[in-house]
């Protein structure tokens, strides 16, 4: 356990020091950083070490909050920053090295690795070896696993799968700024007067900074959002403007936006002629493919004045921040994308200035450090290229080593292409879930099982592609481990340890380092802890950083003697790092580029020629359909975390295809059912949505369900794997789809007490799981009906009777109707509802039920008509995920008390008051009561 006593959160202090001494007392207090987006919001525990520490719970002990003193969130945390408690479960958890599914010792672990990765490497070559590393790993992590591949082994077969979120933008950065740059910072959205949010749902991928722009707006009558997005979001719940731009063709509306600043003298001609390159050569270009708003409108699917507005707002507004993220970048021409926005803040003179520039919003916690230290197999560390022979020479001599790799490596979606056709033999995979991220996710599964050898380290036991790795290695997780995250706005702040590591969990920089002394490179790999790496990799940005060919962006030359006290105590900072403050401490910088100069041999920034493409591959008579794919509000990348907690799985429980109800009526889709999607590389089934919040010709599918939640609600298999040939970023928003019914007999839901054994395939097709509090919900569909309900639901629920098992139960085989409840020492265990339809019960009050200790008498009789008995508590399905509550509190609450706006149901119910990501919900909650009182007036 970390027993550094670190900087005491007010928020803590300033209320407990008055309390008796007698209380038990919050005694210590660690401020970290959040483990899922990109906007990296800090986080404050109080650890209550006069607790009883329980190994089964270990956030017994423990309080969380914002930290009020972090400026990325100060003191707010979103619904899955706020839960974060909820996922420490050590049954979760992968506590030991296995071998072949067998427990062995690290020495035994490490020992096999090593030897079969030499004798891979001797046989077959250092490129027979490859890391597929993750956004999710701390700076540390990803420095010594970069200075392994690239520096000692010889290779650049290391990626990571911030391949899949952000390549683009630092393709397109690294085109027009000469360095993979992130010009501005989060002030900069505060003081915006006009906000462009460029494929993006921030109001759920970045909740905090949604929160940021909010008060923006209330702050600024004058305040404009603009939502481009072929989707409405929860983002739009706030735009002055949303763009449901055709799916694809946003650098079309970029371009048209370059023209119309051109021909409206709208761009800042002195930057252009003393700063930028290239400009004539994109405006001519531009105007090739939209000469005017009629064009663009005619190409994006827009209404003409829709664009006018937009591109006049642009056009009168100098402080204008255009955010993007994965709606730009996931595109096989997502870097032209990028640098089509890119162009029209350059052409403008809009750059690192306050309150202006383009914005790369980054997925992962630590997408930004993986780019510091060349985690991309085309880069090389601290900003360095590998294709630039004086950079491979400088870090060849800084780290000692005369076989730095001279080629680039595998990019995430070729590498599994090597491993398939058997080039790869190797590969070690940290901290990521491939098997159900990458696309075409079922070829990347079947190379994985004919790989030689698949090396896993992660903190989670059961991910999919943990079932296929030969050696398992255990990783520390949140709240064990050490070490630095960048976010967004290349602000780096500390991840501290609050608790022990689980089981014989270690931090992947061990694991990397223990494994490099094994294959001969002691020397270079003999860290003993995380401050040792941090102050090498700061010394390395450093290293001959002054001027000419080896100049770069990435410089922390002030923590280049940062030592373990130091390096506990660090503060968020946003590199470049070079200079001191007057009180001692490391200066960072909010922006770059205010001086006009750039990192291109010239100093000059490119503007690039952008010529809309399509997708790589269109719809067509077989698959006529865009299929979007996209996070939603409370689950993280593939649920491994975020699906253990009870409130994060209540918002939305099941995977689902949303689409649009004309299109629904074409394919003969109704609300609630199941539907079965095909591409050409897979097959998906998913709960429907129907809204019209889609066009129609369009299906959106969250990205977050694996075979270990949903038996067929994967979205990998679906997915295009066609990426950018500059990135090498997949096209995850336009595969080619079709949709159609996915013909049940029945459907039904069972909650249980206790897991259940896996459910066949063969007596269930659809089957998704969540987690309840203190209950399992699994939902079910098939197409074959059991011609024997009670034996089907004493085979599922596969209960040994007891004497006290007291089995409830109904049927109606002619409607297709039938329930059961299995009921022991008075407490519900299990109940099964099965109908010939998917209008089943509401399932909340059900799952209440096993939070008590005994069913009421009531309850008792309530429990197969799974309807409340009357004046009992049913909060329904939760809304507000950070405080619990249900819909009907809320429904309850309007009425009740004639609540009429999210303001007054916040005073009431707190909902909606934390980071705000359930506003929308609320007020359609709000305007369907008023609609109600309406009509029956
Ligand atoms: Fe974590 Fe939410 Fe902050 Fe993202 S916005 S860092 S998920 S608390």
């Amino acid at each position: 356990m970390n027993s550094q006593v670190n900087y005491i959160s007010t928020t803590a202090t300033e209320v407990d020091i008055f309390k008796p001494a007698t209380q038990t007392l919050p005694n210590r207090c660690v401020n970290t950083t959040c483990p899922y987006c990109g906007t990296g919001c800090g986080v404050t525990v109080d650890i209550n070490d006069q607790g009883a520490p329980d190994a089964n719970n270990p956030s017994n002990n423990l309080t969380l909050s914002g930290d009020s003193r972090h400026p990325t969130n100060q003191g707010k945390l979103c619904s899955k920053g706020i839960n974060l408690l909820e996922t420490l479960d050590p049954a979760a958890r992968l506590l030991y090295p296995e071998r072949h599914g067998r427990r062995v010792s690290w020495d035994q672990a490490l020992g096999s690795a090593a030897s079969q990765i030499r004798s891979i490497i001797d046989q077959h070559g250092p490129d027979a070896f490859a890391i597929y590393c993750s956004g999710q790993l701390l700076t540390e992590d990803y420095y010594v696993a970069n200075k392994l591949m690239k520096g000692f082994i010889g290779t650049a077969n290391i990626d990571t799968n911030s391949r899949l979120c952000m390549s683009s933008a630092v393709a397109a950065h690294k085109r027009a700024f000469g360095s993979d740059t992130v010009p501005g910072c989060y002030e900069d959205l505060d003081i915006a007067e006009l906000m462009v949010l460029a494929g993006s749902n921030m109001a759920w991928c970045h909740p905090i900074l949604f929160q940021r722009i909010k008060a923006a707006k209330a702050a600024n009558p004058a305040h404009k959002l603009v939502v481009i997005d072929p989707r409405r979001t929860a983002s739009c719940d706030l735009a002055d403007l949303h763009l449901a731009l055709k799916p694809g063709s946003d650098a079309s509306l970029f371009n048209g936006l370059l023209v119309y600043l051109a021909d409206q003298h709208c761009l800042d001609s002195d930057f252009v002629a003393a700063h930028t390159q290239g400009f004539d050569a994109a405006l001519n270009q531009a105007r090739r493919s939209t000469p005017d708003i009629a064009s663009v409108a005619q190409i994006c699917e827009l209404p003409a004045s829709d664009v006018e507005t937009f591109y006049r707002w642009f056009a009168d507004t100098p402080k204008t921040v255009t955010a993007f993220s994965q709606g730009i970048n996931q595109s096989s021409s997502g870097t032209d994308k990028v640098n089509a926005i890119i162009n029209t803040h350059l052409a403008s003179g809009r750059i690192g200035k306050p309150g202006m520039g383009p914005f790369s919003l980054t997925g992962q916690p630590n997408a930004m450090g993986g780019r510091e230290v060349g985690g991309l197999a085309n880069q090389l560390a601290a900003h360095l290229e590998l294709d630039d022979p004086a950079h491979r020479d400088l870090v060849g001599r800084f780290w000692g080593s005369d076989r730095v790799a001279s080629q680039p490596g595998h990019k995430a979606v070729d590498l599994f292409r090597a491993i398939e056709a058997g080039k790869v033999k190797a590969v070690w995979i940290l901290a990521t879930n491939p098997v159900d991220s990458l696309p075409d996710a079922d070829r990347v599964r079947a190379a994985l099982q004919q790989c030689e050898l698949v090396i896993l380290s992660d903190c989670m036991a059961a991910t999919d592609t943990a079932a296929l790795a030969h050696i398992r290695l255990p990783a520390t997780g949140w709240g064990e481990r050490d070490g630095t995250v960048t976010n967004s706005e290349r602000c780096i702040s500390r991840q501290r340890a609050l608790l022990p590591a689980s089981g014989e969990a270690k931090p992947d920089w061990w694991a990397i380092s223990q494994i490099a002394q094994r294959l001969g490179f002691e020397q270079a790999f003999d860290y003993q802890a995380p401050w040792q790496i941090f102050r090498e990799h700061a010394r390395l940005s450093a290293f001959e950083n002054h001027k000419g060919a080896t100049l770069r962006d990435f410089n922390l030359a002030a923590l280049s003697q940062i030592d373990a006290d130091a390096y506990e105590a660090l503060q968020p900072t946003r590199w470049p790092i070079t200079t001191f403050a007057d009180d001692g401490q490391p200066q960072g910088s909010a922006r770059l580029f205010g001086d006009g100069q750039f990192f291109t041999p010239d100093g000059r920034a490119r503007l690039l020629a952008i010529t809309p493409r399509g997708p790589m591959n269109p719809v067509d008579a077989h698959y006529p359909l865009v299929l979007n794919t996209g996070r939603i509000r409370d689950q993280w990348h593939t649920m491994t975390r975020t699906g253990l907690s009870p409130r994060l799985s209540a918002q939305c429980p099941e995977p689902f295809v949303e689409i649009h109800p004309l299109e629904a009526a074409r394919q003969g889709l109704d609300d609630g059912a199941i539907a079965r999607l095909e591409s050409r590389w897979g097959t998906m089934l998913a709960r429907i949505q129907i809204t019209d919040s889609i066009g129609q010709g369009q299906l959106f599918v969250p990205m977050h369900w694996t075979a270990q939640f949903a038996s067929l609600g994967r979205m990998g298999p679906l997915v295009n794997p066609a990426v950018d040939p500059l990135s090498g970023q997949p096209e995850n928003k336009q595969t080619p789809v079709k949709i159609e019914p996915f013909n049940a007999s029945w459907y039904g839901f069972l909650l249980s007490r206790d897991p259940l054994k896996p459910i066949s395939m063969a007596s269930c097709a659809y089957q998704v799981r969540a987690t309840g509090a203190g209950f399992h919900r699994y939902e079910l569909a098939d197409s074959d009906t059991p011609d024997d309900w009670r034996q089907q639901a004493r085979r599922w629920i596969a209960r040994t009777n007891t004497q006290e098992d007291e089995w409830l139960e109904f049927s109606d085989p002619a409607q297709g109707n039938y329930r059961s409840a299995l009921i022991r020492d008075g407490q519900l265990q299990a109940v099964l509802v099965v109908g010939a339809t998917a209008q089943l019960p509401e399932r909340d009050w059900l799952g209440s039920l096993f939070n008590g200790q005994r069913l009421e008498e009531s309850e008792h009789h309530s429990l197969l008509s799974s309807c409340p008995p009357s004046g009992s508590a049913n909060a329904g399905a939760i809304v507000c995920a950070c405080f619990g509550v249900g819909r009907n509190s809320i429904a309850e609450a309007i009425e009740r008390q004639g609540l009429d706006s999210v303001e007054a149901l916040g005073c009431a119910l707190k909902a909606g008051t934390n980071c705000g990501s359930c506003i929308p919900e609320l007020k359609t909650l709000l305007y369907n009561s008023q609609q109600g009182s309406t009509l029956s007036a």
